[in-house]
């Protein structure tokens, strides 16, 4: 075997996050006692709620430690249900319960992909959706808007349309509702354009609707529409990481698919984890079960409101209005070509990020990690005070470039 053969070609191109290298700077600072405002991290902070850990904590106690059904506990796959509105349409085995979204996103791949199988992503797809989908023999392509749309990187019927007339081997798309990184919610007309397109070619509509809980201004969450034709073809996506405190750690995710779907991917996960850990689903089912904590939700929108206050402040910036979910998206394109006090000119939302880093404490995430060059994402998941400070630092970083 040669040394280039060690690794299979498909990990052999997998590269370590892009942000990876961005927390190092981080760390350096830290570790020197510089400042640092940390807008990179996809996860909110605070207080686990007693609730969740005191049922984690009572599973060691009872000895809920066996191995249990792959697909999940059977009352957390009911309670799912509940959580998600679809008592009515589906029943326990339409449920698979995974480690993380993530695990339901590598299921669905599995489960419906054969090799060079198109798997389509909407226009800022979210960081390990294509290695994700490579990883499982797929090919992902991205949906890109129509030239000069501007409707902040959300795609239309007509856009998947066209790229469904080019990849006849497209198996399914993936919507991200709400979108990480973009901070976009499609409506419920879009979400149905969307679906419809989907079923009139017989592909998967799978729906990543991990932030759905955290909607803006008295918004609902766009359902896709629920009946006989559209049960065959849509796969919901989920899990505790984001829509409560402190979660993402306790690794639960779930996937709501077709009955053949579910089938197989039960079948797999059989095989490759026996499904997650039994005191990790009960911690989620005390989550979901107990009725949902909206303050989370209501100080995220109070970070919203102050990042929009100061958004006119920051020099050279655009930054997006964010109906949903926890990030704040910036167009940073007018600071390409533009200088650093140090001397260096800026050509990425790489060298800004790490820029802002390096020079201010201020941690962001390239819209590059996210296939979109000329943006930043910004997460405003942030204890308050560190968002004030954070954004004056972003202020005085963005006009140091001349
Ligand atoms: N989907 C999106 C859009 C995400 O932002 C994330 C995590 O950041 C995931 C899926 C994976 O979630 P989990 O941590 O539950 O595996």
């Amino acid at each position: 075997m040669l040394d280039s053969e060690r690794i299979s070609v498909k990990l052999g191109r997998f590269r370590p996050s892009l942000t990876l290298q961005l927390r190092l700077l981080a760390r350096e600072r830290t570790e020197r006692g510089l400042p640092v405002y940390d807008f990179g991290l996809g996860e909110t902070k605070g207080e686990l709620a007693p609730y969740i850990r005191e049922a984690a904590e009572k599973a060691y106690r009872d000895g809920q430690t066996m191995y249990g059904d792959p697909a999940g506990l059977k009352e957390l796959r009911s309670v799912v249900l509940d959580w998600l509105g679809l008592d009515d349409g589906y029943g326990i085995d339409n449920v698979v319960v995974t480690t993380g979204a993530k695990q339901s996103l590598f299921n669905v791949f599995l489960a419906i992909c054969d090799p060079a199988d198109c798997v389509l992503l909407d226009a800022a797809p979210w960081v390990s959706y294509q290695p994700l989908a490579v990883a499982a023999y797929g090919f992902p392509v991205m949906v890109l808007p129509a030239a000069g749309a501007a409707n902040y990187l959300k795609i239309s019927a007509e856009d998947l349309r066209r790229n469904l007339r080019m990849r006849p081997s497209a198996k399914l798309f993936l919507l991200n509702n709400p979108c990480n990184p973009t901070g976009q919610l499609y409506t419920a007309e879009e979400v149905e354009s969307l679906l419809e397109v989907c079923i009139e070619h017989r592909i998967f509509f799978v729906l990543d609707r991990l932030y759905w809980r955290l909607l803006y201004d008295g918004a609902t969450y766009p359902e896709p529409r629920l009946d006989e034709e559209t049960r065959r073809w849509i796969i919901h996506v989920d899990g505790i990481s984001k829509n409560f405190r402190r979660t993402g750690g306790l690794r639960i995710g779930w996937s709501v698919a077709p009955d053949d779907v579910s089938r197989a991917m039960a079948n797999l996960q059989s095989h490759y984890t026996s499904g997650p850990s039994t005191p990790a689903q009960h911690a989620a089912l005390a989550a979901i079960r107990h009725p949902y904590d909206r303050h989370l939700r209501d100080e995220l929108q109070e970070n919203r409101d102050l990042l929009r206050a100061h958004a006119d402040k920051l020099p050279l910036v655009k930054v997006w209005p964010t109906p949903a979910a926890f990030y704040s998206f910036w167009d940073v394109r007018e600071c390409f070509g533009r200088r650093t006090p140090a001397g260096r000119v800026l050509e990425s939302s790489e060298d800004l990020a790490e820029y802002l880093i390096r020079h201010w404490g201020v941690v962001t995430a390239p819209g590059s990690a996210f296939m979109q060059e000329g943006y930043l994402r910004v997460s405003f998941a942030v204890p308050r005070q560190e968002l004030e400070a954070g954004i004056e630092a972003a202020t005085q970083a963005l006009a140091a470039l001349h």
